[in-house]
């Protein structure tokens, strides 16, 4: 609990400094502009954009925080339930790992970085706990390794074969929907791959170990799909797309 507290506090304090910063620069600025020439903070070009794009990535940082909070309180309740051996040890140095990575990103130290360690370190957690080197469920990766491919098509896109879990796999089997992770945005509570790039690097990490390209074909169609491909070979280099179109989307 006490790493929340820690986390919330440092995105507090990085608002505080960001404020503090835009203060200093106005100060500046109005000092160093001749007099009955000051232009005032409101005519600097760019400035409410910047001041909005910053305050939106608080927003969505803040979410994230929030989201990964959540998921790690789910595998530590996970852990909590295992008998003690290798596996429950394996996945404790696993979560302890996330949770470092997670207070990091929280203090927006390597933010892209860190939130992918922090999912890498959890999907070898629930691998561990599960006993399965299979790709995390597609609908949810805190749901585990998947048990199963289900056909599936995001939003009016083509039929591709997914990895799920046991549970969504018997949802879907009997006409219900999957326990798809929503995530809060600025647009309201959307299903992770419709946050447009925001949750890439998250996602990335859960699938860390499996092909590259994995979710670039899973994905394909859907919001998030448009930014993998790219953010894919940023990470692995553009060698590691032998097929040039990061391989098939679907069969
Ligand atoms: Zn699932």
């Amino acid at each position: 609990m006490q790493f929340w507290i820690i986390g919330v506090a440092a995105v507090g304090i990085t608002l505080a400094a960001f404020g503090t910063l835009v203060v200093v620069s106005r100060s500046a600025f109005r000092a160093s502009a001749p007099e009955g020439t000051r232009p005032g903070f409101r005519l600097l070009p760019g400035n409410a954009m910047m001041s909005g794009l910053a305050a939106s990535w608080e927003r969505d940082r803040a979410a994230m925080v929030g989201v990964l909070h959540e998921d790690l309180q789910v595998l530590h309740a996970r852990l909590d339930a295992l008998p003690a051996g290798p596996a429950a040890e394996t996945a404790a140095a696993q979560l302890r790992r996330a949770e470092e990575a997670a207070r990091r990103f929280a203090a927006n130290e390597e933010w892209a970085d860190n939130l992918r360690a922090t999912t890498t370190a959890a999907g070898r957690a629930v691998r561990a706990m599960a006993g399965s080197e299979e790709p995390v469920c597609l609908f949810n990766p805190v749901h585990g390794p998947a048990a199963a491919q289900v056909e599936w098509a995001p939003g009016g896109g083509a039929r591709r074969r997914v990895p799920v879990c046991a549970q969504d796999a018997a949802r879907l089997r009997d006409g219900g929907p999957p326990l798809v992770r929503t995530v809060p945005t600025d647009e309201g509570v959307v299903p992770y791959f419709a946050a447009h790039g925001r949750y890439v690097d998250w996602l990335l990490g859960w699938y860390d170990g499996a092909d590259p390209y994995l979710t670039a074909r899973l994905l394909a169609g859907t919001a998030i799909g448009g930014h993998l491909p790219g953010r894919i070979r940023a990470i692995h280099g553009a060698d590691s797309d032998p097929l040039g179109e990061f391989g098939r989307v679907h069969d």
